[in-house]
């Protein structure tokens, strides 16, 4: 009986699947589909608690999905893939394109080594494949905004069919996964498919029309929490888009265009895979950064949120207590990470993908090269986050801050972004600003003119 192997990487759903779709064609009507996840000490290594917790998670939830048929196995993709092709015989291996570096790498990798059983790459995590939406004259996009033109009017396919019928090959054996890490209070969403499909719906039937504005108001709950799902491909960005079609507001192009931002990353890192580790502008690096004991205890007090400024605690308090920060509140901290404590942006990216349950190579640390003013189409670097008006703009009411830094829950609204300058001063147990802002901003562009 003719069996076709799915290797589930980012890709861990049934429906608007077409590398699935693929494996069923190649099976036939008689054939059977074996469906495998390989634990890759590479990418499981570096990952922290929570992103290990939500992929195992999710795991168990495919697993059942397939009826049990989901098959585990532990080691290099390279030998473990070619190894369970020849166990059941497959004759194809089909898979979601990978778009990052090492996944290129390694896919070239398990190809070779599969020898005459074809690797079938089907789609990839992205509305549009990184590398396909190119200028006139062949060479990619720097700035978003063309990049975004150029991929509306590319266009993306419909969401594919869920399989009526799937015949998953029983009975494979299948190893333990590794054991669940202690998420030591951390509060993830919940894992998997149909967990992902309700989280967008009710997104879309109660917050999606005030997006615009709720977006930037990390207080208010505004945007919709589907990072960690299309990171695992829990849903397929499309099959968001396809819900969007048709509605011209303000709100649906808001969201749309974030879902642009998450491909144009993604497009910069397929044609410059190094910029996932170095500066996209080289001479940013020479600009002198601090080192030694006190720069150390600067760059745990921000770890812990600890720096006395409120929404930068309240967002690195938020890391640590689900995975996850708001988008306007991750670029404030990492400003502050940079430009206030002068540490490079490689330090905090890192810190963030240890930490988030989204963590994503392309999104994250093209985020921090956006803040750091070293990216493509970046902040320019003279653009300093104040954290003050920036709580003040974006947490006009001081709920967010009140939510994650409880030493500032009885302070009156307007001292909430500031509480040095309330008139019982600084609440006890919360700390006084570790730097001072005005100054480090000096500091950061007298630094910066120097390399310019
Ligand atoms: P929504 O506002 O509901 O947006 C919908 C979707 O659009 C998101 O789920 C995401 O997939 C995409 N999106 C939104 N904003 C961006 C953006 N600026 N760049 C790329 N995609 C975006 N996003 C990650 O998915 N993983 C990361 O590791 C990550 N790290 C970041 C680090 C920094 C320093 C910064 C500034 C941004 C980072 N982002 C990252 C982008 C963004 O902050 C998150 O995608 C967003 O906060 C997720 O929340 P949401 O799903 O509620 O977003």
């Amino acid at each position: 009986m003719p069996t076709a192997l799915l290797w589930f990487r980012r890709d861990l759903r049934l429906a608007d699947h077409p590398a699935l779709l693929a494996a069923v064609d190649a099976a036939g009507p008689d054939g059977t589909v074996l469906p495998v996840f390989v634990f890759d000490d590479r990418l499981w290594g570096p990952s922290g608690a929570p992103r290990r917790r939500f992929l195992l998670d999710c795991l168990a939830v495919l697993g059942a999905d397939t009826g049990g048929a989901l098959v585990l196995r532990h080691g290099d993709p390279a030998r473990v893939v070619p190894q369970l092709a020849t166990e059941v015989g497959a004759r194809s291996v089909h898979v979601t394109a990978d778009a990052g570096p090492y996944g290129r790498r390694r896919d070239a990798a398990v190809e070779q080594a599969l020898g005459d059983v074809p690797l079938v790459r089907t789609g990839s995590p992205y509305a549009v494949a990184p590398g396909r939406v190119t200028k006139r004259d062949g060479t990619p996009f720097q700035v978003f905004s063309p990049f975004a033109r150029a991929w509306r009017e590319h266009g993306w396919h419909s969401p594919a069919q869920r399989p009526a019928d799937v015949r998953w090959l029983p009975g494979v054996p299948s190893h333990d996964p590794p054991p669940a890490p202690d998420l030591d209070g951390v509060r993830l969403p919940p894992a998997g498919e149909a967990a992902a499909h309700e989280a967008w719906a009710r997104f879309r039937d109660e917050r999606l029309s005030g997006y615009a504005e709720g977006r930037n108001t990390p207080g208010t709950g505004g945007t919709s929490r589907m990072s960690a799902y299309l990171k695992y491909g829990c849903l397929h960005p499309r099959s968001l888009l396809a819900d969007l079609a048709g509605d011209d507001s303000e709100a649906a192009r808001r969201y749309t265009d974030e879902l642009a931002w998450r491909d144009f990353y993604a497009d910069v890192l397929w044609h410059r895979p190094d910029s996932a580790r170095e500066y996209l502008k080289p001479e940013l690096q020479a600009m002198g950064y601090d080192s030694g004991p006190d720069a150390e205890e600067l760059v745990r007090a921000w770890e812990t949120g600890r720096t006395g400024f409120p929404i930068v605690d309240a967002g690195m308090r938020q890391l640590l207590g689900e995975a996850y920060v708001h988008n306007r509140v991750r670029m404030i901290v990492a400003s502050f990470l940079v430009k206030d404590l002068h540490q490079e942006w490689t330090r905090g990216a890192r810190y963030f993908m240890r930490h988030l349950v989204d963590g994503d190579l392309a999104s994250n640390n093209h985020g921090w090269q956006w803040v750091a003013g070293t990216g493509t189409d970046a902040s320019p670097y003279y653009r300093v986050f104040n954290p003050v008006t920036q709580g003040k703009k974006f947490d006009p009411d001081g709920s967010y801050v009140k939510r994650w830094v409880p030493e500032l829950r009885d302070l009156d609204p307007r001292y909430v972004h500031e509480p040095w300058t309330a008139p019982t001063g600084v609440p006890a147990g919360y700390p006084e600003p570790i730097v001072d802002h005005a100054a480090e901003r000096q500091v950061a562009l007298d630094r910066y003119h120097r390399v310019r």
